[in-house]
């Protein structure tokens, strides 16, 4: 390595936790900023919902998580593993080749005591804007707000990796003749358990 940089990753999901692994087996010098008050990203189940179903209005408070109850993998256990750092089943873990979605986070987060990184991540800090920066146009001013606190405060870094994840908005396709529809309409991203469907029928 020629150089140890100080990096800002966004976000501790799986792509965040990898990148500053990396980075930080590079000798780079990394915080990663997490809005939410643990690691996992999309594997942290939030029983939390969007208060609009369809998740259209745009004044609406913004959940990250998409997973429901009793989500399982849809890929493989072997699939979901690291090069160099499987995800190995667990004593007394779920064990089934597609395992519940606890299970990841727990990977994840064996994952990210093992390499260093829990002690890298600044929760509740969202990021709210980055900018090019410096005489030679070379760094990145990093501003962010910590949960609890209306200031926004900016740090400056020579490089930054954007992890903050691709599925907390939902895409709600085109479908002919949905309008004829007046029933009830929910996105997947707004589904977390079966009860409130119990005895309706369609
Ligand atoms: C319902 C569902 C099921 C899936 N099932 C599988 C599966 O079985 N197998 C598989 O391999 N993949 C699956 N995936 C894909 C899944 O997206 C990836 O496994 C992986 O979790 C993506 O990680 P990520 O780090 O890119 O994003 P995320 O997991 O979304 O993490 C992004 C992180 O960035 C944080 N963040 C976002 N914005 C900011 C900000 N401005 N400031 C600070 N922090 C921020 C978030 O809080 C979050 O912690 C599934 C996805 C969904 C939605």
């Amino acid at each position: 390595m020629s150089r140890s940089l100080n990096v800002a990753v966004i976000g501790a999901g799986v792509a965040g936790l990898c990148a500053a692994r990396e980075l930080k087996t590079q000798g780079h010098r990394v915080t990663i900023f997490e809005k939410a008050n643990q690691i996992g990203g999309t594997w942290a189940y939030d029983t939390r919902v969007e208060s609009d179903p369809l998740s259209l209005d745009p004044t609406r408070e913004i959940v990250h998580g998409s997973l429901y109850r009793s989500l399982r993998t849809n890929l493989p256990r072997h699939l979901m593993g690291f090069l160099d750092y499987p995800f190995e089943k667990r004593p007394n873990g779920d064990s089934r080749t597609f395992p519940a979605h606890r299970e990841v986070l727990c990977f994840l987060t064996k994952f990210a005591n093992e390499f260093g990184l829990v002690e890298l991540v600044r929760f509740n800090s969202e990021i709210v804007r980055v900018e090019r920066v410096g005489e030679r146009n070379d760094e990145w001013l990093v501003e962010s707000i910590t949960r609890g606190c209306d200031s926004v405060s900016g740090e400056v870094f020579e490089a930054v990796v954007v992890c903050s994840g691709n599925f907390v908005e939902p895409q709600i396709p085109v479908l002919v003749g949905i309008e004829k529809w007046r029933r009830y309409q929910i996105h997947s991203h707004n589904y977390r358990v079966p009860e409130q469907f119990r005895g309706q029928c369609f």
